[in-house]
């Protein structure tokens, strides 16, 4: 994928000190008290750089808490001019664009359930003509890379260049440790095709609970990520949504201070060290390349014995014992498990697919 998008880096619009940016608030502002008390709590603490605050919910069900709305907007005014801190809240329709721009709001972010939907996004980007506020985009629910990418090119088409991208992780249809699968090499190849756009983790809605978010911020900050979104309420337990997930601005502050941030600059001995670890990375990875080629000769082959001896290409005892052993010699190398048996699936699949190939010509 080739994108290129005129943006202009974090720095820009907001001084962070050269730290990651914190962006942390509660899921949703509920009343004008509980949305002020959680943030004084949390400019108390000092980590934050901008607020958050759900004041429209997309909700998965109707019934539940689905924002206050527009009278939610003075509460975010008055928290700025209380403690200095910038705003930002979702925004899904141009009528909440509007009304976010009325009130002053700083950042705006669209939300994941707006991500997945190009009509949506196209009408946001026409409402955001003009207006010069930075614009953070949620991935799609849905693990479709090409989607993100595609509501960053119609926003920035509508002239926005404040832009930053949030990792909230995945639906996960399965029972799962966290209520959206991370699947981090998405993000990571999103920073492959967008470099220029930082890159925000959302742990509280990756995690779902509370109990996940210190390994999961810090595996964010292991990926070097420029920032993150933290939900923090007064009172987690009583939230309106979202209330496993939450943190009181204090525990906020404690679980952010147990986060290792690894450093982002390097001397040059470390460069060297670096340089010589990834070229001996480069030639492994080229030498597996080659294995995995005779590999593949040797499968035509087979493919071809097979053809002429009139075997079906699938043998299923077979291929029992062949994931059987590999997954013993990998235990016996200490490669994890999980990893060994998805890259022989991948290698089995293709195989497949090689003696299918050879199956269907003639014989020479
Ligand atoms: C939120 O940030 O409160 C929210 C609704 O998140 P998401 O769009 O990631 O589900
Ligand atoms: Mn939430």
């Amino acid at each position: 994928m080739n994108v290129e998008l005129k943006t202009e880096p974090l720095s820009s619009w907001i001084d962070t000190g050269g730290k990651p940016l914190i962006i942390a608030g509660p899921c949703s502002a509920e009343t004008e008290e509980q949305y002020l008390e959680t943030v004084r709590g949390i400019a108390k603490g000092g980590y934050a750089h901008v607020l958050r605050a759900g004041v429209w919910k997309p909700r998965t069900r109707p019934g539940s808490f689905e924002g206050v709305g527009e009278a939610a907007l003075p509460w975010l005014q008055k928290a700025k001019a209380e403690t200095g801190l910038p705003t930002s809240c979702e925004v899904a329709t141009p009528e909440h664009v509007e009304l976010a721009c009325k009130y002053d709001v700083d950042v705006l972010w669209i939300g994941a359930r707006t991500t997945v939907n190009p009509f949506n996004v196209q009408d946001l980007a026409d409402a955001m003509k003009g207006i010069d506020k930075p614009v953070l985009i949620k991935n799609p629910v849905n693990p479709d890379l090409a989607l993100w990418i595609g509501a960053f090119e119609r926003i920035a088409g509508a002239g926005i260049t404040k832009l930053g991208a949030i990792h909230r992780g995945f639906s996960n249809a399965q029972e799962n440790k966290y209520r959206n699968s991370p699947m981090w090499q998405i993000a990571v190849e999103f920073k492959s095709i967008l470099p220029d756009v930082p890159m925000i983790g959302d742990p509280s809605h990756m995690a779902g609970k509370r109990e996940y978010l210190a390994e999961l911020t810090q595996r964010a900050m292991d990926l070097n990520y420029d920032g993150l979104i933290i939900e923090s309420h007064r009172n987690p337990a009583e939230a309106w949504s979202d209330a496993a997930q939450q943190l009181t601005p204090e525990a906020l502050g404690e679980m952010l201070k147990s986060i290792e941030i690894r450093k982002a600059t390097y001397g040059e001995d470390f460069q060297d060290n670096l340089d010589r670890l990834r070229a001996r990375l480069d030639n492994l990875d080229r030498e597996l390349l080659e294995v995995l080629a005779a590999r593949m000769s040797v499968v035509e082959q087979l493919g071809e014995y097979k053809r002429d001896n009139n075997v079906a290409v699938l043998q299923l005892d077979r291929w029992n014992k062949v994931h059987e052993s590999r997954a013993a010699w990998g235990k016996g190398l200490k490669l994890y498990p999980e990893t060994v048996e998805e890259l022989f699936k991948l290698i089995h699949m293709e195989s497949i697919r090689k003696q299918t190939e050879v199956m269907n010509q003639q014989p020479a």
